[in-house]
């Protein structure tokens, strides 16, 4: 991916090559999500993520949106890292946090509970409070997309944003939980391109996957784990119960040495 407009400039928010010019170059998270929040590098996402905080839903009229690319949630040494598909159009792009505001927001967060990683059953809004203990949310496309469903050209641009907040991570983190198959195959080449060595075949998802990266001269060893995305056609049909998905969280913790309850 280019790193410079094709005059030779360093890419502005709206240039498809803002995010791997500046996400690698970040000094901290705490940088990477203030430049993340400033990102317009995906016309069509920017289109659908302000219009989404004009129009609103009914029940949020009151509200004002955050129609903003959501950023990564949880400390910056997080040993686990969970990884979703994408803000919810009313739930992280209203409430300008990861899986905050709907309901597969609230499934993750009481499994998240049950196991003893976050602080709250619930994520309401922003600023409720709710912290998480060793674990840090994030997704391979920080804006919400219309029918949930990024274009393969969207969510490449976007991977660079993933990239750097993995490789910021890094020092401590032992496992990525993948919620979804979407989720699953974004991060895989991400974690190839940090340096980590993949087994070959790629690993296949599915729920309860778990496969260990070794470590390398770069990386320490990596657990991957796969879990259904807790979404309302994967919890209201029982695919995804909340013995499965705290199953799978509670394993996560434990290899990366985090107490799980
Ligand atoms: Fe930027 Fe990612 Fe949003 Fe695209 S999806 S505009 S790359 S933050």
């Amino acid at each position: 991916m280019d790193a410079t407009t094709a005059a030779g400039q360093v890419p502005g928010p709206g240039d498809p090559g803002f995010p791997a010019h500046h996400a690698p170059r970040c000094a901290g998270l705490a940088e990477l999500d203030a430049r993340l929040t400033g990102c317009r590098a995906c016309p069509r996402l920017v289109a659908w993520r302000e219009e989404v905080a004009q129009v609103k839903r009914a029940a949020f009229q009151d509200q004002e949106y955050w129609g903003r690319p959501v950023p990564g949630f949880g400390p910056p040494d997080a040993a686990v890292a969970v990884v979703g598909l994408a803000p919810a159009a009313h739930g992280g792009n209203r409430t300008g946090r990861m899986f905050t505001g709907d309901a597969a927001g609230d499934f993750l967060f009481t499994a998240l509970h049950t196991v003893g990683l976050a602080s709250r059953p619930t994520s309401v809004h922003a600023g409720d409070g709710l912290s998480l203990r060793g674990v840090r949310l994030t997704s391979p496309v920080h804006c919400a997309p219309p029918a949930n469903r990024p274009t393969p050209g969207e969510r490449d641009t976007c991977r660079a944003w993933l990239a750097a907040e993995l490789d910021l991570l890094s020092p401590g983190l032992r496992a990525v939980v993948a919620l979804g198959g979407f989720g699953w195959q974004a991060l895989l080449p991400v974690l190839a391109d940090a340096g980590w060595q993949l087994p070959r075949p790629r690993p296949v998802f599915g729920h309860g996957a778990h496969v260990v990266l070794p470590a390398t001269a770069r990386r320490p060893e990596l657990h991957l784990l796969g879990a259904y995305h807790p979404s309302q056609r994967n919890t209201f049909t029982g695919r995804l119960t909340m013995p499965m998905l705290a199953g799978v969280l509670r394993e996560a913790a434990t290899v990366a040495g985090l107490p799980a309850s």
